[in-house]
């Protein structure tokens, strides 16, 4: 059996484990500490933005986030259908409703019309949504300038979801930094890693402040353990965090690769009908985190997303359908929707190919060669 090949796996650049080492020697192996210090910084700095705090994980800063824009039990909050199940979970956290908005065919991600329509009718219902979460799905920016004025026009909070995200541009500003709120994550298969972990940003100090509070506890200042507030333990570790500052270093380097891994596979299909990919609009660049394609069995010789996907599984190469939106999930069936079927017909004929920024050239060629035999 040739080795597997994974559709996106952890790529470290050589100085993470300096930065665990002198955790090590300092004895700062704990939930707190310069590296997780200096990893904020490195993020304040990449993303430019005022404030960044380090968390345990994405989902963490998405339930801060909720928190700390008052949402409560009750409250509805506007949501990205098609994304990962991490970007609603913590509505459900939060004992809110969430409200599912379908995607556009531009860039996969929510729909400013079916966002307008959803705020206007729950408005003729007498219910103001408390937020709304677009995501920058698979790295490729969200229509942002069109939610933004939406936000601003109904005065509802962005929180942005750029867990996939990291180092995408829109319009010469980086995502994350667009909402009031942004949340990246550092799991072990997003474009840097910290082997788990997150980071709220935002422009407001105070609240990034409250984050760091909430996350480690909410203990109040007294000698004593005092609470008058409930507490998370959502700190990230400054082991992780010396991680991130490594990876840091190496960040616009992964970007290169992944984006030079999506340039192979276009290329190399160009002359194949029936695979499409995703074009950036005007004035946005994705870190293009996953390769995806759509396949259109029609004009594919009828070969399908499945077949694909079991001929590289057959290989042993690890693909993946796109998302499943979240208002097909079991666990959010009866959940309000506005939209059409387009994130419907994206998880149907989408498909993640392996795009890990260490994958080699052979191994690029091994995954568009099988699925070229299929022909
Ligand atoms: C990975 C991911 C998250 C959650 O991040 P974790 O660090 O795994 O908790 C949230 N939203 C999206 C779109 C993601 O891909």
């Amino acid at each position: 059996m040739k080795n597997r090949i994974w559709l996106s796996s952890p790529h470290m650049g050589g100085r993470e484990l300096d930065f665990v080492n002198d955790a090590f020697s300092s004895n700062w192996v704990a939930p707190l500490g310069p590296n997780v210090d200096g990893f904020e910084k490195d993020i304040q700095n990449y993303l430019s933005i005022s404030h960044a705090a380090a968390l345990s994980s994405g989902t963490a800063a998405l339930h801060l986030a909720l928190i700390l824009l008052g949402v409560g039990s009750g409250d509805e909050v506007l949501c990205q259908s098609f994304t990962f199940s991490a970007t609603a979970n913590p509505i459900l956290y939060q004992r809110a409703t969430p409200i599912f908005i379908d995607s556009e065919e531009e860039t996969w991600n929510m729909c400013p019309v079916y966002l307008r329509q959803a705020i206007e009718d729950r408005l003729a219902h007498g219910k103001k949504p408390k937020a709304i979460i677009p995501v920058h799905l698979y790295g490729m920016p969200a229509n942002m300038n069109e939610i933004l004025a939406i936000s601003e026009e109904f005065d509802i909070p962005i929180i942005e979801d750029a867990a996939e995200a990291l180092g995408s541009i829109y319009f010469g500003r980086k995502c994350g930094t667009l909402g009031r709120f942004g949340i990246l994550s550092f799991n072990g298969n997003k474009i840097i890693t910290t082997s788990g972990g997150g980071a709220l940003v935002s422009k407001d100090e105070m609240a990034i402040q409250k984050a760091r509070f909430l996350s480690t506890q909410a203990r109040d200042p007294a000698p004593h353990y005092q609470h008058t507030e409930i507490g998370y333990n959502y700190r990230m570790s400054n082991i992780c965090a010396g991680i991130g500052r490594g990876q840091m270093e190496v960040l616009d380097e992964r970007v290169r690769q992944r984006r030079a891994v999506f340039e192979f596979y276009r290329s190399y299909f160009r002359e194949r009908t029936g695979f499409d990919f995703l074009d950036e609009p005007s004035g946005s660049s994705s870190n293009r985190w996953l390769t995806c394609i759509t396949v259109d069995p029609d004009k594919a010789n009828g070969i399908t997303r499945e077949n694909i996907r079991e001929k590289l599984e057959a290989e042993n190469i690890e693909s993946r359908p796109l998302w499943k939106p979240m208002h097909m999930q079991p666990v959010f069936s009866g959940t309000r929707y506005y939209g059409g079927t387009v994130s419907e017909k994206l998880f149907k004929n989408g498909l993640c190919l392996p795009s890990g920024s260490n994958i080699s050239a052979e191994e690029l060629t091994r995954v568009a060669e099988s699925i070229d035999e299929l022909y």
